[in-house]
This record gives structure tokens, C-alpha cells and sequence, in this order.
């Protein structure tokens, strides 16, 4: 075994991993990469099919990224934000403000199964994320919105209220989605609802509510069978989900003590399977969480940064199934960053992380808004000061790699190559249809998420314990494709710069691999 996965062996304990399965094979030493490429100690080759656990953006080793670090490394790597300011940081403050408030274009749905009316431009427009917490990472972005929102809520609800603001069920509420992730520190814990992950902790946690998230291809309300097709696209329900949702409103607010905020990730759940919303379950869930006065917390860590794709300009139509896929005609006009735009939302809080520094340094931000910040204004004496902080918190160095990324995801050329790509993959995915063991294949933008089934007839499952996800991607990285799976999802989301090969490769991997795993047993 090589000298430095022995080190690894004897010392490192690695994240999500099985231990003794890890120790019983020598283990991948990456020791360089380029573009789209991980080069590892033995001269192998791998694709960074999953961009670095979703972090990377534009390839490895990106020019642009590497002398901006190095610019800013001669000037100086880290100095404290506890009472002190720095170039990079505030720079980035100004330039992340700018992109979270791009004018969202006005999505005008035609609404055939109608629920709720669409949002109206000038209310999105009117709530500007105008203040930027920075942290170290998605966890922590998450926590930062947590504890403004729960202390925001209490400094504001109290005036007034008939109940003392001590009383137990006057403390705020958060709700989040079934099948929720949103980190790993306690407070992120708490808002998950991934039994898995989570329940061992319970003891350590503060009680939320969960509600229904969409996940149409295995929907309880969704009476269509199986197609050989993303099963958004070919669901038949009538937004019982939605239903869901406003009845979860409704009940807490008969006890007179609404949600102080609602946590999602915006387009598509990431830890929880790679479950997509179908277009217009945003809006349409947000609107009912603003009807009742509920702060909107949007969990953009995986989503942000373009990673859902170029915004079409096109109203998207609902109820229409089309084989056209919404970037058929290529169009290079700026897009929006963030996956909340997408549906015309604009959160209170916009918790980022992962792509922030393109995937290069740790690094977070909450963003919210000038109301909440006012909440905390106040004589030194009144102790409203927002009592939390990380000792790397606006690093130079994270600030100076994020700078450069904004720049290059608001190039033409990085806009374009997001759309090439986005439309590679989707052709590219069709291929898997054809494998019987391929249940949904579902893709958001640059996120895509291939659900592996027993037989796709019947939607029936793989046990965990076969662990097919971890198999397919064991093959799949004998095949030069990185990766690692959710449960039974494969995923894919690769750096922008991948080209039409390497997209094909990546797929290609996928289908070798589901065949080599699981033979023809299946057909
Ligand atoms: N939120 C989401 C949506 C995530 O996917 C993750 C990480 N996978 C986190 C939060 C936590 O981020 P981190 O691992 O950087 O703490």
C-alpha cells in the first residue's frame, strides 16, 4: 500500500464513512487535478463526477481562482472579523448583495390546476437581502439564519403579545421538509428530518416540524404508473402536497403562535435523494408561508451559485409535458445565481456556502435583510448584539477565491458553457432509460439524480443494506468516474468546464456500471 494511504489508515477517520469498509481497500490518494480531472497517486485519472462533494464550479486548478488566492497571499491570508474589517470581504459583501437582488424575472405560469395566484413582481422586489453574515461552511450558514430568525422572532413578536414571551408555546417554531438536510452542527441537525443521519442525535435536539415535500416519483398522491420518464413530467395529482403544506400552516396558527420561519432548499432537496420540485410547488409553498407573516429561511448551500441551471426566459408552462428540454435554444443573456429566482422567491435569508469560493476554501454566508439586522441595533448596554461568530469568519483568502468565481459565473463564457453542459447531460441521461434498474432520472439544471429500483415496473426499492448506490459508484470510479451516491441515487453534477466528452464519459459510467452490478437479472 502507498506510504500516504497507510498515513490515511492508521490516522484520518473519515466523514459519512464506514470505517472498517474503508480500511479494508487501499484507499484513492488524490494529489493533483485540472479542469475536470483528479489526478491521484498512482498516475490514474478520475472525472470529478460530483464536483468535489458539489463544491467545485468551474474545474480545478482554475487560473483565475489560483492568482487571485495568490494575489492575495502576498497582501495577507487571515485577520479576525471580531472588530476588524478586510478589502476582500467587504468587496464580496457588496458583490454578493448584488447578485441575491438581480431583478427576478416575472414568472407568469398558466395555471390550469389553480391554487394560489402567482407572485406579483413588486412584492418579491421589495424584500432586498441588504446584510451578509460570514461563516465557514454550510452548517454554519445555516445556523446563522437559525438563531437571527429565532431571535429576530422573539424581539419582534413579544410587543404586545398576550402571552409572556418566556411561555413555552410562544417560542418559535421552525418548520422544515420531510426528507430535509441542512448540515451537521445541532442547530442544522435539528432542522433535518433524515432519520438516518439524524435520529441518534435526538437527544441533542430542538424540536421542529416537518411537512410533505414533493417527491413525485414516489408520491402517495400521485396516481400515474411508471413511465420511462422524469416523473414530474408525467404526474397526475392535484397538488395534495401543497394542500399539505397550508394545512400545516393553518393548525399552527390556531395556536396562535404561526412559524417563525420556513426552511427549504429551493428546486431540489440534495441529501435527501436529489428530489426535484415540480415548477411552481416554490411559489406557490412560499406564498403561504408569507400569508402567514412566516420568514422564509432558502438553503441555497447546494443550489446556489448557477448550479441549477441557466434561468429559461421562457414562462414555463405547467401541465405540459414536452420532450423539448427548456434549453433547446441556446440563450447567453445573464441569468440569475440563485435557484429561489428560478420561481420569482426572494427569502429573508440565503444561506451559501460549498460554491461560494468555486470549491476551493471554506467559506459561508447568510444573507438577509435590513430589518432583521435593525433588530439587533441598540446601546452597547441593551446586549442586542448578535452574539456569534467563527474565528475564520471573512477570511481573505475565501473572500478573495469567491470574488474571482462571481466573475467568471457572470462571464458570457461561463453562462454559455453552464448551458452546453446543462443540455449535454440531458441528452446524454436519456441513455439510461434503457436499463431496467433505472427508475427516475431527474435533472435540475447541472444536478442530476439517477434512482436506482429493484424493477421500475413496480418502483420497488433497494434495501440500504445492498448498498447498490455504493456499488454502482465502486464501478463507476474502476471506470475513471467519481462520485458518491445518495442511498440508492446516483449523482451527477460536474464542474462547469466539463466538455460534451467527459459528460458522455460520466454517463457512459453510470451505464456500464448499473450493468456490471447488477448483470441482466433484472431485464
Ligand atoms: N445544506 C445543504 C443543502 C447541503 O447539501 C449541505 C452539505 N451537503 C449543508 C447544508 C451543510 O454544508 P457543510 O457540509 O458545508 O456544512
Amino acid at each position: 500500500m502507498n506510504k500516504l494511504a497507510k498515513l490515511d489508515h492508521q490516522f484520518v477517520w473519515h466523514p459519512f464513512t464506514q470505517m472498517r469498509d474503508w480500511l479494508k481497500d487501499e484507499p484513492v490518494v488524490i494529489v493533483a487535478g485540472k479542469g475536470a480531472v483528479l489526478h491521484d497517486i498512482r498516475g490514474r485519472e478520475y472525472l470529478d463526477g460530483n464536483s468535489s462533494i458539489w463544491t467545485n464550479l468551474h474545474g480545478h486548478n482554475h487560473p483565475k481562482i489560483n492568482t487571485a488566492i495568490q494575489r492575495q497571499l502576498k497582501k495577507v491570508a487571515h485577520s479576525s472579523a471580531l472588530g476588524l474589517a478586510n478589502e476582500p470581504a467587504s468587496i464580496l459583501a457588496r458583490e454578493l448583495v448584488a447578485v441575491a437582488n438581480r431583478e427576478i424575472c416575472d414568472l407568469r405560469y398558466t395555471i390550469n390546476e389553480s391554487y394560489a395566484k402567482p407572485p406579483r413582481k413588486s412584492r418579491i422586489a421589495n424584500r432586498k437581502l441588504e446584510k451578509v453574515f460570514f461563516s465557514d461552511d454550510g452548517s454554519t450558514a445555516l445556523e446563522v439564519a437559525l438563531k437571527l430568525a429565532y431571535e429576530f422572532t422573539r424581539r419582534t413578536r413579544s410587543v404586545g403579545s398576550n402571552r409572556s414571551a418566556n411561555s413555552r408555546r410562544s417560542e418559535p417554531r421552525f418548520l422544515s421538509l420531510e426528507g430535509a438536510y441542512h448540515g451537521d452542527t445541532v442547530g442544522a441537525v435539528s432542522l433535518g428530518h433524515i432519520d438516518l443521519f439524524h435520529k441518534s442525535y435526538s437527544g441533542l435536539l430542538f424540536k421542529t416540524d416537518q411537512v410533505m415535500s414533493p417527491y413525485c416519483y414516489r408520491c402517495p398522491f400521485n396516481r400515474a404508473r411508471p413511465e420511462r420518464a422524469d416523473a414530474r413530467e408525467y404526474r397526475q395529482c392535484n397538488w395534495e402536497c401543497v394542500g399539505l403544506v397550508e394545512k400545516k400552516f393553518t393548525a399552527q396558527k390556531r395556536k396562535a403562535n404561526p412559524y417563525t420561519a420556513f426552511v427549504f432548499e429551493p428546486l431540489i432537496q440534495g441529501a435527501a435523494g436529489m428530489i426535484p420540485q415540480p415548477p411552481g410547488w416554490l411559489w406557490r409553498v412560499t406564498e403561504i408561508a408569507r400569508r402567514h407573516g412566516t420568514l422564509l429561511i432558502a438553503d441555497e448551500v447546494m443550489t446556489g451559485f448557477g448550479r441549477c441551471g441557466v434561468e429559461s426566459r421562457e414562462p414555463r408552462v405547467e401541465g405540459q409535458a414536452t420532450n423539448q428540454h427548456p434549453l433547446a435554444t441556446l440563450d447567453s443573456r445573464p441569468s440569475t445565481l440563485f435557484a429561489c429566482h428560478h420561481e420569482g422567491v426572494q427569502p429573508d435569508f440565503l444561506c451559501v456556502a460549498k460554491g461560494l469560493t468555486g470549491g476551493y476554501l471554506p467559506m459561508a454566508a447568510t444573507l438577509t435583510t435590513q430589518k432583521v439586522f435593525n433588530a439587533f441595533l441598540g446601546e452597547y448596554g441593551e446586549f442586542k448584539t448578535f452574539f456569534h461568530g467563527h474565528s475564520y469568519t471573512a477570511n481573505q483568502l475565501g473572500a478573495a477565491a469567491a470574488l474571482a468565481s462571481l466573475d467568471i459565473l457572470q462571464s458570457n463564457q461561463s453562462i454559455r458553457a453552464r448551458q452546453i453542459l446543462e443540455k449535454n447531460l440531458c441528452d446524454e441521461l436519456q441513455t439510461l432509460w434503457s436499463l431496467p434498474n433505472v427508475g427516475d432520472i431527474r435533472q435540475v439544471g447541472l444536478i442530476a439524480g439517477v434512482e436506482l429500483v429493484r424493477n421500475w415496473r413496480t418502483r420497488k426499492p433497494f434495501d440500504l443494506r445492498e448498498r447498490a448506490g455504493i456499488r454502482v459508484c465502486e464501478a463507476m470510479a474502476r471506470r475513471g468516474v467519481l462520485t458518491r451516491p445518495v442511498g440508492n441515487v446516483i449523482v451527477l453534477m460536474p464542474p462547469h468546464c466539463t466538455t460534451p466528452v467527459q459528460a458522455r464519459k460520466m454517463v457512459r459510467a453510470v451505464f456500464d456500471s448499473v450493468r456490471e452490478v447488477f448483470g441482466r437479472r433484472f431485464w
